[in-house]
């Protein structure tokens, strides 16, 4: 019997995305997948597991709401961002119809959620400063349901234009949802399009509790967006998204005290980021540091083969960047601790 024959054709055929994790590496300075690089300890306060849990769960939802200035009701927990990217496509998208934009370089699962669900993927490569190139994804909206829009961008760092987000959400108005991929907002919480909820019936913005919040292995995320698409939305999640533990970590994270620390973390990393950029930027090796509104840096070397691998074999993980459109010669390097980002650059000094 051939497994592989029965399979859908699509999932024969797809790449799974290249998280830090399946990379692999035998490292011991861990700077790929931007997360924070230490850990806060919590407390389960909810010992009993015999019952499911909350669908969706009240304390984590309304603490979220009241952080993101939002009503309860224009918001729904999912496990991570990742599965609200998916959850969108599944609830506004037909399979071998419709289609989803996006605009690379940019975060890589609009792409594997679409692939996997046989979704068309309408790519429109982003222009030379990394912002929207407006006049070609219009040309390009024909049968687009979803438009994902990641700003700050991962791996570029830089904000997306927001006159360009408003273009774009009035260029789409009435037939597809503008998708803005806030993962790293509380870096720069100043630029969120989160008040523009109440203006914009397409616009749904994507939140996660695994950058700055500290809590990547939690597995906990937000889509945030009208009553109406959050309906939708909680009409196709799975009925016990997130385990008991989970919503406990979530809702100790957002109370007053976890958003403080949050913020606390967020100066301490700007801060560090702010350092580093120079430090690289004095490497000979470096031709490049990006600007970043992010706890991540994206910079190009001379060779950035050879220094990724001189780095990865003393146990230094960085990201490669090299097969991304424009980013030719590129790593992405997370904001560790001071002695990580110090081992980094130790190396990249003397290469
Ligand atoms: C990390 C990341 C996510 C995924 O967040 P999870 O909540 O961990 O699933 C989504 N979008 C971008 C741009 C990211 O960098």
């Amino acid at each position: 019997m051939n497994i592989q024959n029965l399979a859908r054709e699509n999932v024969r055929l797809l790449t799974p995305y290249q998280s830090a994790r399946r990379i692999g590496g035998n490292g011991s300075v861990w700077l790929n997948a931007n997360e924070y690089p230490e850990a806060t300890a919590y407390q389960l306060t909810e010992q009993n597991l015999n019952r499911y849990p909350e669908c969706q769960p009240v304390q984590v939802i309304q603490r979220y709401a009241a952080y993101a200035g939002i009503k309860p009701e224009q918001l729904i927990v999912s496990r991570g961002a990742d599965e609200s990217i998916e959850l969108l496509m599944r609830a506004f998208c037909e399979p071998n119809k419709d289609a989803v934009l996006y605009c690379p370089p940019t975060y890589g699962m609009y792409s594997v959620s679409a692939e996997t669900l046989g979704i068309e993927r309408r790519i429109v490569n982003s222009k030379k400063d990394w912002q929207l190139d407006l006049p070609a994804i219009k040309e390009a909206l024909n049968g687009v349901k979803l438009v994902y829009v990641c700003s700050p961008n991962n791996p570029t760092g830089n904000l997306i234009n927001p006159d360009d987000i408003r273009e774009l959400l009035a260029m789409t108005a009435g037939r597809a949802l503008v998708v803005v991929d806030e993962a790293y907002i509380e870096f720069c919480p100043k630029a969120s399009v989160v008040s523009w909820l109440s203006q914009y019936p397409n616009l749904v913005v994507l939140r996660t509790l695994s950058k700055a919040f500290a809590l990547a292995g939690l597995r906990c995320g937000f889509a945030l967006a009208s009553e109406e698409i959050i309906n939708l939305l909680l009409k196709v999640i799975a009925p016990y998204p997130l385990s008991t533990p989970v919503a406990d970590i979530a809702a100790q994270a957002l109370s007053d005290q976890g958003i403080a620390t949050m913020r606390q973390r967020v100066i301490e990393l700007n801060a560090r980021r702010d350092q580093l950029i120079k430090t690289l930027s004095a490497c000979t090796c470096v031709t490049d540091v990006y600007p970043s509104e992010t706890n991540y840096l994206l910079f190009k070397l001379t060779d950035s083969e050879a220094a990724f691998k001189t780095l990865w074999d003393q146990g230094i993980i960085l990201r490669d960047q090299n097969k991304q459109p424009g980013l030719k010669g590129c790593l992405r390097i997370s904001i560790g601790t001071q002695a990580e980002c110090d081992a980094v650059t130790d190396v990249l000094q003397t290469f």
